[in-house]
């Protein structure tokens, strides 16, 4: 008897050795990372002083830092791409909240949205002028009403009502942004060469193996008063799919539009089992083809990720776990 019951407590104590094992080796063996984006364009380093060199590298490397911190914590791969964007909404370095580019009424309007991979849930804004963080009400929309998009003054209403915190117009314009207005404003030429790329963009993958996008802009500088880019289009600025990836564009939005960017890429993995590099790199071809310039950033349910783009630099970066951050800005 005595030899009985010590046989079945070694084999319960094995069991649940077994079982223990089993849990630590699947958190260490979930990936998880996350993968940012401050706007792809001319960015030579001919046109960049070390010491502009240096914030934007200051700047994103917060960005991984805020983002790896949450995930590394076991929090949500939403939470993380909400509080990187955020972040760089906040910083005036970015074409997105502070320091956002101008309408050609010398305004700023912001767009930006969100998407949840585990449940395919998205949230989306365009054409605030007051949302201090247009992301967090793109999360907002998402969770809390029954819609994905929202715009202008709807939007903006919706938001107050639940807290979101509204601003003067005045606070997005900089300094730099409103030369820059004014000298285009007087040379009609410069205009063509305005699209002052500079949206932010996130995508996550965290412990528990779900993926989340994000992407917050401005715009195209100079745009028309009421023009709506793809940063806030669900499938063209942003796209995420547990059984697939997690995407965030930026470039020439007319052309992501068209060519719905990141629903492209997911459904390449999804339908023709391309790898994540090779879809992303299908797609932005095609854009490029089409005449478009940009670039996405991407990660995908394995931890793989993808950041091609097509102009001269993109200030970009991930971090993943077992891994150190990294931060590019030009073509390497
Ligand atoms: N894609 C953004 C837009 O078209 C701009 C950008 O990414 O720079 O609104």
């Amino acid at each position: 008897m005595c030899v009985f019951k010590r046989c079945y407590l070694a084999a319960l104590l094995s069991l649940v050795l077994i079982f223990i094992s089993q849990i630590t080796l699947s958190q260490t063996t979930q990936k998880f990372g996350i993968v940012i984006h401050g706007g792809a364009g001319s960015i030579l380093k001919s046109n960049m002083t070390p010491e502009k060199e240096a914030d934007y590298t200051a700047a994103l490397n917060n960005a991984l830092q805020i983002g790896y911190k949450i995930l590394e914590n076991g929090g949500k791969s939403l939470d993380a791409v909400e509080a990187v964007i955020k972040f760089m909404e906040d910083s005036p370095l970015f074409n997105a909240g502070k320091g956002a580019v101008l309408t050609e009424k010398g305004e700023a309007e912001l767009d930006a949205s969100i998407m949840d991979g585990a449940t395919l849930m998205a949230g989306a804004v365009a054409g605030v002028k007051h949302v201090k963080n247009p992301i967090m009400l793109a999360r907002l929309i998402m969770e809390k009403s029954p819609h994905v998009m929202m715009i202008g003054e709807g939007a903006e209403e919706f938001g107050k009502e639940n807290g979101i915190e509204m601003v003067d117009p005045g606070y997005f314009i900089t300094k730099e942004r409103w030369e820059q207005y004014q000298k285009m404003l007087k040379r009609q030429e410069e205009k063509k060469k305005a699209e002052k790329h500079g949206t932010v963009g996130a995508v996550a993958l965290d412990k528990n193996g779900n993926l989340a996008a994000g992407t917050s802009t401005g715009g195209m500088m100079m745009k028309k008063f009421g023009r709506v880019g793809d940063s806030p289009i669900i499938g063209a600025g942003t796209y995420a799919n547990n059984n697939t990836c997690a995407v965030s564009s930026t470039g020439y939005g007319e052309y992501f539009i068209r060519l719905g960017v990141a629903k492209d890429i997911s459904a390449m993995m999804e339908y023709k089992n391309y790898s994540l590099k090779k879809a992303a790199d299908e797609v932005l071809a095609k854009v490029g083809k089409l005449g478009g310039d940009g670039g996405v950033i991407a990660i995908d349910k394995d931890g793989n990720t993808a950041m091609p783009f097509n102009t001269d630099g993109m200030y970009r970066g991930y971090y993943l776990n077992g891994g150190n951050p990294a931060i590019y800005i030009y073509k390497e």
